[in-house]
């Protein structure tokens, strides 16, 4: 019954096959996981509509507590349901493409915020929203709103740093002491560097054959650094911005993070006051990108190059400064230390090059590069995962 409401009032049907997925082959079952993320979008736009009928009618409060005893939601789901369903009911374009399961709720969510926080050009990011992936498309909304607005960002940036926050507590239910918090883009950054220095000091401390996993690291980073100051912080880069160089205008511009992120002059002007400078032109040409095979780890030179090329891992996108500098043409094949040959990865993606056959790949027009499964090795057969090789090797090049 509720089904073919969701039939009539949208385009997506949802079948539900009396089929046991296990038995289905991999195409069917990648067919019917994109159903269920159509479906999933489609009700979540039925669902706003319900609740912005229900909030003109009785009014906010009535609303959540309907959500909270039917739905079982949190006290916060709801009143971030009924928050983001108000924000929605002014984006046409965004609601019409929930409606028709094109654009999942999360992506819808963040257009309805950043909509709510400024100027926003709605059908630009509702066609984003169709093809990027959560993730992506975070940045890419990040992007956007430092594009149209009129200030260079920097209202958002205030509004970032004025939303810090940090809380610490002893969990009820675990008895664990949970640490977190919430940072402006550059404070976070800063963070993540000096954390995941701390985390490669560790890791390389480690017994390869009885390793923390990556939570574990980061925790006990986190704890020494807190309560060993003393030590002190491990070496490496401290915090990358980037900038371009107007010629003409003989000013910086497009000032952003590491990893893409913008932020507003204003804001690199007052790191650049407290940092010391590195020179930051990479000339990839020159003796000291091209290592050769004098050696096989990156240089910090090459390192801050790969940061600023790659920003991210090429897999999957982890923080540059979790990655390793991986040899495309391996080192054990006699392949060289050499910019053009190096790329970003996480340790994770590392192993998937190297234990199961990924493979590095460079777009020839953009200069991306990507990390991507190996060709199906048995096409048709209903097998189509590649696992040759065992896991947690140690990986040398
Ligand atoms: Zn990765």
């Amino acid at each position: 019954m509720a089904n073919e409401a969701v039939t009539r009032e949208f385009e997506v049907t949802l079948e539900v096959p009396v089929t046991d997925p296990a038995e289905m082959s991999g195409a069917e079952r990648r067919a019917a996981l994109v159903s269920v993320g159509r479906a999933e979008a489609c009700l979540a736009g039925w669902k706003t509509r319900l609740v912005n009928a229900e909030r003109d009618q009785h009014g906010v409060e009535a609303v959540e507590r309907v959500l909270r005893e039917e739905l079982q939601s949190s006290r916060r789901e709801a009143t971030r349901d009924v928050k983001s369903s108000a924000q929605l009911a002014e984006l046409p374009v965004t609601s019409a493409g929930l409606e028709a399961g094109e654009i999942p709720a999360g992506h819808a969510r963040l257009i309805a915020r950043a909509a709510s926080e400024g100027p926003i050009d709605e059908s630009v990011l509702a066609e984003a929203a169709q093809r990027e992936n959560y993730d992506k498309f975070a940045k890419t909304l990040r992007s956007h709103q430092q594009e149209m607005s009129d200030d260079d960002g920097q209202s958002i940036f205030d509004r970032q740093r004025e939303n810090r926050t940090a809380r610490a507590f002893v969990s009820r239910e675990t008895g664990m002491f949970v640490l977190s918090g919430e940072f402006d883009p550059t404070t976070g950054a800063h963070i993540d560097t000096v954390l995941a220095a701390k985390e490669r000091e560790l890791w390389n401390a480690e017994d390869p054959k009885s390793r923390r996993t990556p939570q574990q690291r980061m925790a006990d980073a986190l704890a020494e650094l807190i309560l060993e100051p003393g030590k002190g912080k491990a070496k490496g880069i401290a915090l990358m911005v980037v900038a371009d160089y107007d010629v003409v205008n003989q000013e910086l511009v497009n000032a952003r993070l590491a990893d893409g992120s913008p932020i507003p002059t204003s804001e690199l002007i007052r790191l650049a006051c407290d940092a010391d400078l590195l020179p930051g032109v990479f000339r990839t040409a020159t003796q000291e990108m091209n290592l050769g095979r004098k050696r096989r780890t990156a240089s910090d030179a090459q390192r801050a190059a790969l940061i600023y090329r790659d920003k991210e891992c090429i897999g999957c996108g982890a923080s540059a400064h979790r990655c390793f500098a991986h040899h495309v043409q391996f080192w054990r094949n006699g392949g060289p230390t050499d910019f053009a040959n190096l790329v970003l990865v996480c340790n994770k993606c590392h192993h998937s090059i190297h234990d199961d056959g990924w493979e590095v790949t460079c777009e020839s027009d953009t200069g991306r590069r990507s990390v991507n499964p190996p060709p199906d090795p048995f096409p048709d057969s209903g097998v189509d995962t590649y696992r040759p090789a065992q896991r947690n090797s140690v990986l040398l090049n």
